[in-house]
């Protein structure tokens, strides 16, 4: 896409149940591991639902579960969060970022780990955003927009339980440049919102994904575990 040089950041799958490269492992869920050359850091966004088939994509992208500082988590559900267990037993030290609803049960479950919960759109990493808590009273979700120093966006987005154009609409207050979409989009159904958008990679648990391929052909990714993208 670009030269590897001047990219902001790399986002690789490591979780999705539509596809695999070969030694990598598919499972129910979703998680990207992302690499930000802005501040050299490595992030996880969500966990897949099991943590051995999550820390062998990892590895299989020669890198530690040591090396990754954040980890966020798009909603309490255990194909997103489920992995999580295997990461922190792992490294103790990763900042684990959740909707602030559900602040109390990952404390529970993790009383020692420094975990921060979400309600508003907050920088996290360089150039780097949690999109804030959005949904009902019962299912709150946070997406991830990336933003590169071409000013594009980049929108990860685990279930879009709240809607992706929820998402979309709040990442356009940080860039009108919403350059790719990737992840898992639920019931969403209103494509117009992609239009103009270069790269659309949608996954997981996508239920419109013929109709999107269909439509948006030339900007359609499939997106297999194993895969990097450099943005
Ligand atoms: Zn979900
Ligand atoms: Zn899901």
């Amino acid at each position: 896409m670009y030269m590897k040089s001047d990219f902001s950041f790399e986002i690789s799958i490591v979780y999705d149940d539509l596809c695999a490269q070969p030694g990598f492992l598919m499972g129910f869920g979703f998680s990207t591991l992302i690499y930000n050359s802005l501040s050299k850091t490595y992030l996880l966004f969500d966990t897949g639902s099991k943590g051995d088939i999550l820390v062998h994509n990892i590895n299989k992208l020669n890198i530690k579960v040591s090396d990754i500082k954040k980890v966020i988590i798009s909603h309490n559900h255990y194909d997103h969060a489920g992995g999580l267990k295997e990461i922190y037993q792992i490294n103790h030290d990763i900042e684990i970022y959740v909707p602030l609803q559900d602040m109390k049960s990952f404390t529970g479950v993790y009383p020692e780990a420094q975990v921060q919960g979400i309600s508003e759109m907050v920088e996290v990493d360089k150039n780097i955003f949690c999109s804030g808590q959005f949904g009902s009273m019962s299912l709150k979700e946070q997406a991830l927009f990336l933003k590169t120093n071409n000013n594009n966006l980049i929108i990860i987005s685990g279930c879009a339980h709240p809607g992706l154009k929820t998402f979309i609409l709040k990442g356009q207050t940080l860039s009108k440049e919403i350059n790719a979409v990737i992840g898992g989009f639920h019931g969403f159904r209103d494509l117009s919102f992609l239009e103009g958008i270069k790269f659309i990679g949608a996954c997981h648990c996508t239920q419109k994904i013929r109709e999107i391929r269909n439509r948006f052909s030339e900007q359609y990714n499939v997106i297999c575990v194993g895969n990097s993208y450099l943005f």
